[in-house]
């Protein structure tokens, strides 16, 4: 029974280690509407539901398709030491020193940020209501990875420093307890980008700067907390799981001195950047007229399709699991 049951608590625990979490996924695309012009509010806050449910496409898409797993990071400590300039930042030159499927292996979150803002510069210039949508939502998706610590880290999860499960500890279990608490969503206006990839290279230069500092301190914490007041058993979801207990979370939280917070703040601010910026290079065209649009049945049946193989994953990533 014991067996049986800590099976069980495994599991959920497993499942619930998504990148920023499903939760804070939702919330970033959630809070990027809010930052928009109103040119584009019109067309994004009807559609601010597709937009929160759908900012985690691209993790359940990990579990169906294998290339999508390193769209999500990168192990930029597999090239050196900050500031990595051994890396060229532009992709053809990188392919060109480290070959295509090196890049791969060590995960491309930059670039992959730089083609799906094409993708969507390209929908608003056809004005394709669905495509606008969708790539927007998954936009958001690599941006918000790329402000993660532990996404500019190979040692993603602790597992090469008996840190195991910090990945999720850090982007889910921290905004979860206490984001909508504590956590300030006032955030501003959506900015003009002009060069995005400088733009996207310095998050993801500031998240592996950052990534020294979690691990870190969450092994200085674990060395000063008693043994049985690291994990308890606690409510998440309404299931109770054993977890980081919530003085271990909070006690990390204040050690981090706000750090994910101020992640969580500039990936939203982020995100709506980004949108606004496609918005802007594909010559700012009127949205009144898809406002009212819905999505077809293909589009209906795309989701459903994702959805089901994600169920019946049973868990299992493609490719690395965090
Ligand atoms: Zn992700």
């Amino acid at each position: 029974m014991k067996k049986i049951l800590l099976l069980l608590i495994t599991s959920v625990v497993c499942r619930s280690a998504y990148c920023w979490g499903f939760y804070a996924h939702r919330q970033i695309n959630n809070y990027a509407v809010f930052l928009l012009p109103p040119e584009m509010m019109l067309l994004y806050k009807p559609n601010i539901d597709f937009l929160t449910e759908h900012a985690v496409d691209p993790d359940k898409r990990r579990y169906a398709v294998a290339e999508e797993g390193p769209r999500h990071y990168i192990d930029i400590d597999h090239y050196g030491t900050y500031p990595y300039p051994g890396l060229p930042r532009k992709w053809n030159e990188a392919v060109q020193k480290f070959s295509r499927d090196s890049l791969m292996q060590y995960g491309i979150v930059p670039w992959h940020v730089q083609v799906m803002l094409n993708r969507l510069t390209a929908a608003f210039r056809e004005k394709n209501f669905s495509r606008i949508m969708k790539t927007s939502a998954e936009l958001g998706h690599y941006i918000a990875d790329a402000h993660v610590p532990l996404h500019a880290n190979s040692n993603h999860n602790g597992q090469l420093s008996n840190q195991h499960g910090i990945h999720g500890f850090w982007e889910s279990r921290v905004p979860e307890l206490l984001a909508e608490k504590e956590f300030d969503f006032f955030i501003g206006k959506a900015q003009y980008i002009s060069d995005p990839g400088k733009y996207i290279w310095d998050r993801v230069l500031e998240s592996a700067l950052a990534s020294d500092s979690v691990l870190r301190f969450e092994k200085e914490l674990s060395e000063r907390f008693p043994p049985d007041g690291k994990y308890a058993f606690e409510a998440r979801n309404g299931v109770i799981v054993r977890q980081y207990s919530s003085a271990f979370t909070i006690a990390f939280d204040r050690k981090l001195n706000g750090m994910v917070e101020r992640r969580m703040r500039l990936a939203i601010a982020s995100v709506a950047s980004f949108w606004f910026t496609a918005w802007v290079n594909a010559g700012q065209p009127d949205l009144k007229e898809l406002a009212g649009q819905k999505f077809s049945e293909a589009d209906a049946r795309e989701f459903e399709a994702l959805n089901l193989k994600w169920k019946n994953s049973a868990g299992h990533m493609i490719g690395r699991e965090e």
